[in-house]
């Protein structure tokens, strides 16, 4: 530790004439430990920073402890935000402030700044995001996963693909239950991109055993190039594709996004890209032709 405490506990030793050197450089170790065993990591860190500002304020005791307990609380919050998100797995960073509602008429910025109060997640309900590629699912699976993670539920972000894939080989390893509890266990589990590869025929039941595991204790936040009534298709098998959609429709919220992707939009916009006859704003969902090189960027 290459912090100067001298100078502050020299500021204490002038009041106490009967402390020398020794003392103070005790008294400093001593602290040092306590604070140590008390895990207060951040007031042991900066505690020469936190005093001499505690000063310069002209903080009383009760103040100064405040003070200094303040900063530890911010220390703390920081790094179990910081765990958490590292915990979710997001692909990337999305936030709600960095997603422009004008490009998307067809999303409620209303709707979502109430999403964004995660009173869903504490219900235990689910949201469904539906549209095609490019209209800002994942920004805003990610950017509603983070508000999430900030109020302290515990996130975590996967993709189709990557969940039925481990529940697939949970099973053939004989180790489904593991898998499937490790997927219930998050307060909030978001799924990305259901329906663009087609499943394995196993997946559409396995699929189910962990939603109706989730089914209100947990939410999920799944987002799908295909609209609902298409799910059978997806699942390869109507009734199971149905009792999916029976539970993880009952408490939930579905938001149709409509419109043109926004990389495009962005092409368009540079020139790059020039724009579909007939325009895609009615395009609904699934109606956009598959991603073109230029989308997967
Ligand atoms: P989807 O998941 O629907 O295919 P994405 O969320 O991946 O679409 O969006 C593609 C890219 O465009 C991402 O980088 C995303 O951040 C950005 N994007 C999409 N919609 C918006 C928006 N309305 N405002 C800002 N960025 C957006
Ligand atoms: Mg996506």
């Amino acid at each position: 530790m290459t912090r100067n405490r001298q100078q502050t506990t020299d500021a204490g030793a002038s009041t106490n004439p009967g402390s020398d050197q020794a003392e103070i450089q005790r008294l400093v170790e001593e602290l040092d430990g306590m604070l140590s065993r008390l895990r207060l990591g951040a007031i042991r860190e900066q505690l020469d920073a936190l005093l001499e500002e505690a000063a310069r304020r002209q903080l009383n005791l009760r103040e100064s402890l405040a003070w200094l307990c303040s900063a530890e609380v911010a220390s703390k919050e920081q790094r179990r935000l910081s765990m958490a998100m590292t915990i979710a797995h997001f692909p990337c960073v999305r936030t709600l402030e960095g997603f422009e509602f004008e490009a998307q008429p067809s999303i409620d910025p209303g709707k979502i700044r109430d999403l964004a109060t995660c009173r869903w997640v504490a219900n235990g309900d689910n949201v469904v995001l539906l549209g095609p590629p490019g209209v800002g699912k994942t920004h805003l699976q990610v950017a509603l996963g983070r508000e999430a993670v900030a109020r302290g539920y515990t996130v975590q972000f996967t993709t189709a693909m990557e969940l039925l894939g481990a529940l697939v080989k949970g099973q053939q390893q004989g180790t489904l239950e593991v898998r499937l509890a490790q997927y219930a266990k998050p307060k909030l589990l978001i799924i990305d991109e259901l329906g663009y590869l087609p499943l394995e025929p196993a997946a559409g039941h396995l699929f189910f055993q962990l939603i109706s595991r989730r089914y209100e204790q947990g939410s999920v936040l799944i987002s799908s190039n295909r609209p609902v009534q298409e799910w059978d298709e997806v699942f390869g098998d109507q009734v199971v594709a149905a009792a999916i959609l029976d539970r993880l429709l009952h408490h939930s919220h579905v938001l149709t996004i409509r419109g043109d992707s926004y990389r495009l939009r962005e092409k368009r916009r540079s020139g790059l890209f020039r724009p579909q006859a007939g325009g895609s704003s009615s395009s609904g969902i699934g109606g956009v032709p598959p991603p073109t090189p230029a989308e997967e960027v």
